[in-house]
């Protein structure tokens, strides 16, 4: 992804609230932050969904894609939106299956979707992909299908050390690539500067109720 691009795709996400920058936040870990994303955010409005999936279809239109694959939470509205750009891009048929994921994190298909998945070209998309473990399990479950090649992965939103040897994935396109840094409260350089925190995502409301504001 070219920086215009990355700057386009970050537009779009601001926009809708699914990437918050320059702020004050607290994960659930207790870790303060400038940066939160809301992933569930990334679905609801079907025509930015829409423009985020033709940037993955930007970058994966050569690729001859015959399914993409998704994990069954929100995640799979992004499956399909990008099979139907690709569709639209190319001249076959590009279809959209999803995967279960179990307890351990590993991932299985309906038998139905398995049927539809051998023997195909596969690409891997997931919206916030804060590690690699759910694009690699995800290709890791059609490989294990007769004949599934599976030719790259995509995240809308990815941490930097999320890449293609840690996925085990030929090729990864990253929409939006976050440089996040988490501190302790005391090292906070947020806290530091009394930047307000946000009470309105993460565990903002919690911690200022025991601590207040900075
Ligand atoms: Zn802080």
């Amino acid at each position: 992804m070219d920086e215009s691009d990355q700057d386009a795709v970050r537009h779009v996400l601001t926009q809708i609230g699914a990437l918050r920058e320059n702020g004050h936040f607290i994960f659930p870990s207790y870790q303060h932050c400038d940066t939160y994303v809301s992933e569930e955010l990334i679905y609801p409005d079907i025509g930015k969904l829409y423009l985020i999936a033709s940037f993955i279809v930007k970058a994966y239109h050569d690729q001859e894609v015959e399914v993409v694959l998704s994990d069954c939470d929100a995640a799979y509205a992004l499956a399909q939106a990008t099979a139907y750009l690709l569709s639209n891009a190319g001249s076959r048929t590009v279809i959209a299956v999803c995967a279960e994921r179990d307890t351990n994190y590993n991932y299985s298909l309906h038998s139905s979707y398995a049927r539809l998945i051998a023997g195909r070209r596969v690409l891997v998309v997931d919206g916030y992909a804060e590690n690699a473990k759910c694009l690699k399990r995800l290709a890791k479950a059609a490989r294990s299908h007769a004949d599934v090649e599976v030719v790259g992965g995509a995240a809308v939103i990815a941490n930097a050390n999320v890449n293609t040897d840690r996925c085990e994935l030929p090729s990864l396109a990253r929409l939006l690539t976050l440089q996040q840094r988490a501190y302790p409260k005391h090292s906070c350089p947020y806290c530091s500067t009394k930047r307000t925190i946000d009470e309105t995502v993460g565990h903002g409301d919690r911690y200022v109720r025991e601590h207040g504001q900075p």
